[in-house]
């Protein structure tokens, strides 16, 4: 909080009597003191100039080398020194007044470096550093790199551009005012540079001990200056930290000390992919292991995999200490006993799988009386159990006993995760079953933490929150194979349902009190709505397919836009396109073509939830209206369509596939700007290797 400038009397008459102070700067500390045109320039000169203005005090400037203006510092040649930084053995000749900045130490290497693995990996090679910084000795007792001292940081980063060193350590602050400046584009960011005994260089006015009231009037001005204030100068001159992944958590002594001591031990499900697993030579792969890779950088330590055999091992072992920490785990409160958790960093959506003839699932309670698979040990068995009571939940081992199950018919359905069930139905189950519906529920996972040890739980919840959304992203989107296009709040979709999470159990429990009484109820008018509909589409369906026509769907699209301008209502669309279709009409002949319209006509609509529309557009293109449904909704829908029309059987002929455009209404959309911006993403789809999903 900043404090009015209240002087003392002597401290008045200190200014009255002797305004100039002589302050040593450095001329090459960007962006905190250096020269543009002749003329010094900076974070610091600034931070004078505000004192000045308030105190009335001038500074007359010596500007040189750090190692001239030490001295001279030392020598007495001079009332203050700028950007000095509080050193024990210092105070002798030093007083400091508090830090006006924390400057993060950095450790940049060339594009080409490989893994950065913390300090040990730059064991044997040339690391540049700045002659007499003052984490010198830590960094010398700290490995065997071959240390390469420079006079300044101009040629200390030429250097790693143009592979004299391999690596180099210097203020982030300055690395990156060069990188901008030259716009440098092979060295990167490896990580902090975390070193024991040793924290972030804080700038600080040091004041010769001999003049106590000079030094308490600077401590003074610089408390009273505003955060305000403060950050128009660090927007200024520093800019945004945050653009780097990483490298930048403020650790406290503690666990710094923690980090650099402990091996941390972890363990995974080794069968959960796309989430987690081990890869043919046993590493670990998987959404946690890039994200594992990241936290390491993001604290310059190895964490060391402990394997074991299955998910329940790894709960196991870790309640026998045998590992740290879990690296995705689902917080529940049994698992609460005995682990800590950091607050989630992944979200994803729940799935039900089923056999491809078994109709949409709208809802959990669907399944009531029917067999349901859950992995054993996975969170939500206890979960799902204590909420829907109904439910005939079996535990099964692993993802493939489970949907192995579903294809023989020894479960009705098996849930999982959008993102695993989906991963296992590229290679396998194609064709056999299906994505039937999602849950209200999602998947939420965090790292347990064992319970005794609260340090390393703050080390990762202070990483947890240091992964930008880019990050999440650029994961997501490795391992999830359905691609965003930019535009869509990803936060939304993976967190779609969790705002409403409590609203939708209310709304559960009120559903089933009158779940019974409404089957009935709702058999009837489902019988109704059915003949409805087959006496309004004799005069609207496409001859071959028995689909909509192009006419009926146009009709579609515009009553759900009137729907759309009236009130809040809103809705998706896509169309697809089979991918070389032509080749199917040159190769087995036009009739075979046709059958092959009706075949996937047929698999668009069994897929498809009620409340959805198909229809034949053109030739061999189809377009589907999803009606009042979310974004996350649509997705897993659609991936489905996707997957069913790729795995299906044509009975003599190679599987074929097809690409989607979706888009979903904007206010004020007309027909042809909504199937324009479906068009252009399915030509986006065509151009960049087809059989897939472009969202615009
Ligand atoms: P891609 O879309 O992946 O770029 O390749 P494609 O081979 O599907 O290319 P294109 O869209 O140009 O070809 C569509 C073909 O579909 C051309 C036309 O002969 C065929 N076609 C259109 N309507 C029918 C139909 O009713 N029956 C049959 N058998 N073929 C049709
Ligand atoms: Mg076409
Ligand atoms: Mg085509």
């Amino acid at each position: 909080m900043a404090e009015p400038l209240v002087l003392s009397k002597d401290e008045k008459t200190f200014i009255e009597t002797t305004p100039i102070v002589k302050v040593a700067m450095m001329p090459d500390f960007t962006p905190f003191t250096y020269y543009i045109d002749d003329k010094p320039i900076g974070f610091e000169h600034d931070l004078l100039d505000i004192i000045s203005k308030k105190t009335g005090l001038t500074f007359e400037k010596r500007i040189d080398k750090w190692t001239t203006i030490y001295n001279a510092f030392q020598n007495k040649e001079v009332d203050v020194i700028t950007s000095i930084s509080y050193k024990k053995f210092r105070e002798p000749f030093t007083h400091f007044t508090s830090a006006y900045y924390d400057i993060p130490i950095m450790i940049f290497v060339k594009d080409n470096f490989g893994e950065y693995k913390g300090l040990k990996s730059l064991s044997g090679k040339k690391v540049g550093v700045l002659k007499d910084v003052f984490y010198i000795k830590e960094l010398e007792k700290s490995g065997n790199m071959n240390l390469v001292f420079y006079d300044n940081y101009e040629d200390l980063t030429k250097d790693l551009v143009f592979g004299k060193i391999d690596a180099l350590i210097q203020n982030l602050t300055n690395i990156n005012y060069l990188i901008k400046k030259h716009v440098y584009t092979n060295i990167t960011l490896a990580s902090e540079l975390i070193l024991p005994n040793t924290t972030k260089e804080d700038l600080r006015f040091g004041v010769l001990p001999e003049k106590p009231l000079l030094s308490s009037i600077l401590q003074k001005a610089l408390t009273s200056i505003t955060q305000k204030e403060m950050d128009v100068l660090t927007n200024k001159w520093i800019g945004s930290l945050k653009e780097y992944p990483g490298g930048h958590i403020d650790l406290n002594k503690n666990e710094a000390a923690y980090v650099n001591t402990n091996q941390i031990k972890y363990c995974i499900n080794p069968s959960g992919l796309p989430f987690e697993g081990l890869n043919e030579k046993g590493e670990h792969t998987g959404m946690s292991a890039d994200y594992y890779r990241l936290f390491e950088q993001m604290l310059s330590a190895k964490f060391e995999l402990v394997k074991t055999e299955s998910w329940n091992q790894s709960l196991t072992y870790i309640q026998q200490q045998k590992c740290d920490m879990l690296a995705l785990g689902m917080e529940t409160p049994e698992r609460k006993k005995h682990l800590n958790f950091t607050s989630h960093y992944l979200e994803v959506p729940l799935v039900v799988a089923t056999k491809v003839d078994v109709p949409f699932i709208n809802h959990i309670l669907d399944l009531e009386g029917e067999k349901v698979g859950i992995i054993k040990g996975d969170a939500f068995v206890n979960i799902l159990r204590e909420k829907y009571p109904s439910l005939t939940i079996i535990e099964v081992t692993d993802i493939y006993d489970g949907l192995d199950q579903v294809k023989n018919g020894q479960l009705f359905a098996f849930i999982d995760t959008l993102a695993s069930i989906g991963y296992e139905f590229q290679s396998k189950y194609f064709g056999e079953l299906k994505i039937a519906g999602k849950l209200a529920e999602n998947l939420k996972l965090s790292i347990a933490v064992r319970k005794d040890d609260a340090t390393l739980l703050n080390i990762l919840q202070k990483v947890v929150n240091n992964i930008t959304n880019d990050i999440h992203r650029k994961i997501l989107t490795k391992w999830i194979p359905i691609k965003y296009e930019q535009g869509i709040n990803y936060q939304t979709i993976w967190k779609a349902s969790l705002g409403v999470i409590t609203l939708i159990l209310l709304m559960m429990y009120w559903n089933r009190k009158i779940v019974r009484a409404n089957t009935l109820l709702k058999q009837a008018q489902k019988d109704i709505e059915e003949k409805n509909k087959a006496l309004s589409q004799l005069a609207l369906t496409d001859n071959l397919t028995k689909l909509f026509n192009r006419r009926k769907l146009e009709e579609l699209i515009q009553d759900e836009i009137n729907k759309h301008d009236n009130t809040d209502h809103h809705f998706c669309l896509s169309i697809l396109d089979i991918d070389h279709f032509k080749e199917v009409n040159d190769t087995y002949g036009h009739q075979k073509g046709d059958q092959v319209l009706i075949e996937i006509a047929n698999i668009l609509k069994s897929n498809l939830k009620e409340t959805g529309f198909v229809g034949r557009y053109g030739g061999e293109e189809f377009i589907v209206l999803y009606p009042e449904s979310s974004i996350d909704d649509v997705v897993t829908t659609i991936e489905s369509l996707r997957l069913a029309i790729w795995k299906h059987d044509f009975n003599g002929i190679p599987p074929k596939t097809a690409s989607f455009g979706l888009t979903c209404s904007i206010k004020g959309d007309t027909i042809e700007a909504l199937i324009k911006r479906a068009d252009n993403a399915l030509y986006e789809a065509k151009n960049s290797g087809r059989n897939k999903v472009i969202i615009k």
